[in-house]
């Protein structure tokens, strides 16, 4: 049986954290990723069997064409994507040329590969943002599209581009939104794992607007294993939300981190909220509705959000070296004023 799975975006938070599930399942993973400065070597540290990478953007079509010729993947996984909100804020055209001109090129040669290999599935990651803000209840898949940052509608054109590849060649794809990952090997530019960092660094704990706004939680194994459950039961041409259904505000997670952190370390008297200038745009509220993959696929997720942020903390406690592998300028700069 064919074993070989293509990643894209695979030295990122959620393409590592998916190798990993994939090579425990024994699968041979290339990995597609262009390096960018959201990438990260020490995330795929510890591959050495049944693992290939190769750097190369997903729009460059000579180079991905001989790739999928030689390696005839079964599933491609697509993460490949500028992904922080911010810096689409402050210079949207990295995100417009790699999610959609690079997007487009790649189902380009995608197209061109299924002349003669009809036995792949491509799944597109996606995410909630494509939906904007949802103020009340849960967004299913019907939903319609209306994002609010340059990142949210560079990922909405990406899905829409896809879509029309299935409806119009034919080709097998499968779209998923996901609601806002945590867990380890995350870019500590996002939420999460900067706040962890400030704690660890006695540093004050930025927190946008007064807080309240709020995001659905999911670790981000819980995202790899749906993503894994997709590739194998979902249906060609279908879109999947995939949400664990818990809404925290971002009060609510700098609070849980700091009790969390009281229990391993000494909390310094620096490390106290700081409330900035939101950015512009800023959704209040993501929240979707996740019953079509629970009933058709039946996956559903498994790590509680207090275990996973305990579990998250600990990684990043006993990961020091991660934080050193990046530049504290990436860390520490506030973007996304507009
Ligand atoms: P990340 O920023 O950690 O990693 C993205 C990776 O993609 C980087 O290594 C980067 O070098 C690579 N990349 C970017 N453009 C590329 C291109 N044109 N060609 C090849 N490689 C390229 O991102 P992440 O958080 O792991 O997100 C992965 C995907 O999941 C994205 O599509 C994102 O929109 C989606 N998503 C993320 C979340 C989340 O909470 N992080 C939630 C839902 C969906």
């Amino acid at each position: 049986m064919n074993r070989n799975i293509i990643v894209t975006g695979g030295l990122g938070f959620i393409g590592s954290n998916l190798i990993d599930l994939l090579i425990k399942k024994k699968y041979f993973i290339i990995n597609l990723d262009k390096v960018t400065y959201s990438s990260n070597f020490y995330n795929v540290k510890n591959y050495k069997k049944n693992y290939k990478f190769i750097k190369t953007d997903i729009g460059n079509k000579s180079k991905i064409l001989k790739i999928l010729k030689k390696y005839k993947p079964r599933y491609i996984f697509n993460l490949a994507a500028e992904t922080h909100v911010d810096r689409s804020i402050d210079g949207p055209e990295n995100f417009i040329n790699s999610n959609i001109v690079s997007l487009f090129k790649f189902l380009e040669c995608l197209k061109t590969f299924y002349k003669t290999n009809k036995s792949f599935k491509l799944i597109h990651i996606s995410t909630d943002e494509v939906y904007g803000d949802v103020l009340y209840g849960r967004t299913s898949e019907n939903h319609p599209y209306k994002p609010s940052s340059p990142y949210a509608a560079s990922k909405a054109s990406s899905d829409h581009l896809v879509y029309s590849y299935y409806r119009t060649y034919k080709l097998p794809f499968i779209i998923t939104n996901c609601s806002n990952n945590y867990g380890p090997k995350q870019h500590p530019e996002k939420l999460i794992p900067k706040l962890i960092y400030n704690i660890l660094n006695n540093l004050p704990l930025p927190i946008y607007g007064n807080g309240k706004n709020s995001r659905e939680w999911l670790h981000v194994m819980d995202h790899c294993s749906a993503l894994y459950q997709v590739a194998i039961k979902g249906k060609l041409g279908e879109f999947y939300n995939i949400g664990s259904g818990i809404n925290f505000s971002n009060l609510k997670i700098v609070n849980s981190l700091l009790e969390i952190a009281k229990k391993y370390i000494h909390i310094s008297k620096n490390t106290k909220i700081k409330f900035i200038k939101d950015r512009p745009g800023h959704d209040i509220r993501y929240a979707l509705n996740s019953n079509k993959i629970k009933n058709e696929i039946k996956w559903i997720p498994k790590i509680k959000i207090q275990n996973g942020l305990e579990e998250t903390f600990k990684w990043y406690l006993d990961n020091k070296e991660y934080f050193k592998t990046i530049k504290k300028n990436y860390i520490t700069k506030r973007l996304g004023n507009g």
